[in-house]
């Protein structure tokens, strides 16, 4: 597949912040790219970047194959839409979403029309005539989508397009996003802080920390094979067994993630196969939480946490389960996963 974007150890610093240190990574053409991390990780000094509203201090970055240091914003083939979309207030929606064609002095008639197109692209054919502040935050947030596209651009940027909108909202959009992407085929770059959506919607994702890339993977590869402490706990809230503790319990000081779902809660002193670890502990809280159970124990100097499925055998454990209590928490050995660093 032809790559849309290549950045090569391209870093951006202002004076002493370094808001980008030295990243590297292509993005596929037609491809569904997230950036996850914390706030100021660098996500969206990154987009900026690939926008040409930012300059990189370092490194080299091109876009559709070509360097694209230089080529002003309105020059590259790329939109982007923001989380707090930035409609014009005095403008209906159908101008808004014309504004582009206007600037580029495309005639009344054709650029209505293809704004009209661009709305019904959106699921909002019948809201030209409305001004922004007649819609709901869904509905606005779709004309600027629409206004992104209407220049068709290769590659769309989402800054956290959905942060402003409550959960219901923000799934119900996720999933019009994916339709979208896919209707359109074009390249898609998401930002977001919010791990369960970067999961969800993704073909791969690059986990951004302190202006560096921690990993760069599939969904699943992220989910289930993260490579830093980082990862493992920011992606799906991994326990990390750190170097005191894994020696105490596999008989070699290396740090590695162990997930929630794959600890089993047992009675303190009970064997266990060889294919298994096991470590003792005193259970600090057990917390039922609807279609899960969350047990948190305390083992050495670390808080490790099981996650159980809701049934019969998790309320009866439950009922029995004090907190203060000594218990035996186990895993499969095929479950730990080494980390890196
Ligand atoms: P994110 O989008 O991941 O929250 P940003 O890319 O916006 O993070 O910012 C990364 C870091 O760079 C933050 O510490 C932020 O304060 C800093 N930063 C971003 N833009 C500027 C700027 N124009 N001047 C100074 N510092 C900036
Ligand atoms: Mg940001």
């Amino acid at each position: 597949m032809p790559v849309a974007i290549e950045f090569k150890g391209v870093g951006r610093h202002y004076g002493a912040v370094k808001a980008l240190d030295g990243v590297s990574f292509t993005v596929q053409e037609g491809e569904f790219f997230s950036m996850l991390g914390p706030s100021g990780s660098g996500k969206t000094t990154s987009l900026r970047l690939m926008a040409g509203f930012e300059q990189p201090s370092f490194g080299s970055l091109q876009l559709m194959g070509k360097e694209a240091s230089g080529t002003p914003p309105y020059e590259r083939d790329v939109n982007t839409v923001f989380q707090d979309y930035a409609l014009f207030p005095h403008m209906t929606v159908l101008e808004n979403v014309a504004y582009g064609l206007m600037v580029k002095k495309i005639p009344k008639a054709e650029r209505e029309a293809q704004a009209r197109e661009a709305l019904a692209m959106v699921a909002l054919p019948d809201h030209g005539q409305r001004t922004p502040a007649q819609l709901s935050g869904g509905q606005r947030q779709r004309v600027a989508l629409a206004r992104a596209l209407i220049n068709r651009p290769r590659i769309l940027l989402l800054d956290e397009p959905l942060g402003a909108l409550d959960l219901k909202l923000r799934e119900q959009m996720q999933v019009e996003l994916k339709v979208l992407h896919r209707k359109l085929g074009i390249t898609f770059v998401y930002v977001t802080h919010d791990q369960g959506e970067a999961l969800s919607m993704s073909d791969r994702i690059a986990v951004f920390n302190h202006g560096q890339i921690e990993q760069i993977a599939t969904p699943r590869e992220l989910y289930h094979q993260p490579k830093t402490r980082f990862v493992a706990s920011f992606v799906g809230s991994a326990n990390v067994v750190e170097t005191a503790l894994a020696a105490k319990a596999i008989g070699s000081a290396k740090a590695f993630s162990i997930r929630q779902e794959h600890m089993s809660v047992g009675q303190a002193g009970t064997e266990i196969p060889a294919d298994r670890v096991q470590v003792e502990g005193e259970v600090l809280a057990v917390q039922f939480l609807g279609a899960n159970q969350r047990i948190e124990v305390q083992v050495g100097d670390q808080i490790l946490t099981a996650m159980q499925i809701e049934s019969e055998a998790t309320a009866a454990l439950a009922d029995r389960t004090q907190a203060g209590q000594r218990i035996a928490l186990s895993w499969a050995k095929k479950h730990m996963v080494m980390l890196d660093s």
